[in-house]
């Protein structure tokens, strides 16, 4: 039996891997793509709205994607160490990835702005974890400071091959669908994964896979939209942590994402995060992470009837479209976040008659 069923056994043909690469996999990918009536009613004029649940990766994140692939190289090229600065599940997916990999990693956080279950998973892997007093644009300064020394492999997205690796997620898409999507939803942070999607769009259509491209939609969270003000943000704030990031690696792929696929590029609120989070949950069974419900919102903020109509990316989309939103980490990652909203619970003493007489009936 072949033992690799992750993203680059599936998609070597578009990958930059050769007999020489040690594949790094724990069977990444091919997640569900959810169909979601209820959000397709709300969009209405017979579109029809997919999600892609990346949450349902190996370490809860679609960063499994590109980490495979950038810690394969790292091992066709003989390092020992890596090393990555993250909002949470960078770290996470390098710390499982290089453990598979028997190397040494190193992360860099912003310390206390790190969800605990992701920060929980670091530590278990057994990643060497260093508290930055500063942000994920620190953190990063730091790593682009020590992965020139020559020791560690730097994994973030400024590695070209975690780039690469999370384009699969688009040929995943195209593959189920039997075509592209009309529209792509995401969330954007330091900006590489609609980069990639994009990459991965593009490729497939040149390669005869889809005969179209999505328009993509690419989502801030107000506190940290270095890409929709236009300029870096010093000090990035969002409930979403893993999308706080104010000086974004990836800026130029986003933007030509947005403007080679004549997209859209706006952003949310803390409160329209929150809301889009537990709406997905309440209403689809899908549960994010904050920053994946950023998507979401998004959606949600573009159907806005009160919204003027040159500056709704959703007015122009032709009826019975297919939008593809992607979610991309598991809410159980962030349930802190949950618990400490005022969600009304019951108490009862240990008979029947009382729980019923607390619940109402
Ligand atoms: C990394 C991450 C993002 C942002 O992706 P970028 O490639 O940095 O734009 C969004 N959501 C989650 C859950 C993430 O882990």
């Amino acid at each position: 039996m072949n033992h690799d069923q992750g993203v680059i056994s599936r998609y070597r043909d578009h990958l930059p891997v050769s007999d020489a690469t040690p594949i790094i996999s724990l069977n990444e990918g091919s997640t569900p793509l959810v169909h979601a009536p209820t959000l397709s009613e709300k969009v209405g004029r017979g579109c029809q709205v997919y999600v892609k649940y990346e949450g349902l990766n190996p370490t809860g994140s679609f960063k499994d994607r590109g980490m495979t692939m950038a810690m394969s190289k790292a091992a066709e090229q003989g390092a020992k160490a890596v090393i990555c600065a993250s909002t949470g599940n960078t770290s996470a997916a390098a710390a499982a990835y290089a453990a598979r990999a028997r190397m040494d990693c190193v992360v860099l956080l912003p310390a206390g702005k790190i969800a605990k279950g992701k920060l929980a998973q670091a530590l278990v892997y057994g990643a060497k974890v260093v508290e930055i007093d500063g942000n994920f644009d620190d953190a990063l300064r730091l790593v682009r400071e020590i992965g020139a020394l020559d020791q560690f492999e730097v994994v973030n997205s400024i590695n070209p091959f975690r780039i690469e690796g999370q384009k699969t997620a688009s040929f995943e898409i195209v593959d189920v669908l039997g075509k592209a999507p009309e529209v792509h939803i995401l969330p954007v942070g330091n900006a590489g994964n609609i980069t990639a999607y994009w990459k991965g769009y593009c490729e497939y259509r040149d390669r005869g896979q889809c005969q179209s491209r999505p328009k993509m939609l690419g989502f801030q969270a107000e506190g940290a939209a270095p890409l929709v003000r236009g300029a870096p943000v010093e000090h990035p704030e969002t409930v979403a942590t893993a999308i706080r990031i104010g000086n974004p690696a990836s800026w130029d792929g986003a933007m030509n994402a947005i403007r080679e696929s004549e997209g859209h590029l706006d952003m949310v609120t803390d409160d329209e995060i929150l809301e889009a989070q537990r709406w997905l949950a309440s209403h689809e069974g899908l549960f994010v992470e904050p920053a994946s419900a950023a998507s979401i919102a998004g959606l949600m903020k573009s159907l806005d009837p009160s919204r003027r109509h040159a500056e709704n990316p959703m007015a122009s989309i032709a009826p019975e479209s297919t939008i593809v939103c992607t979610v991309t980490g598991h809410g159980l990652k962030d349930s802190d976040i949950i618990l400490k909203a005022a969600f009304p619970m019951f108490k009862a003493k240990t008979d029947k008659e009382d729980v019923l007489h607390q619940l109402g009936f």
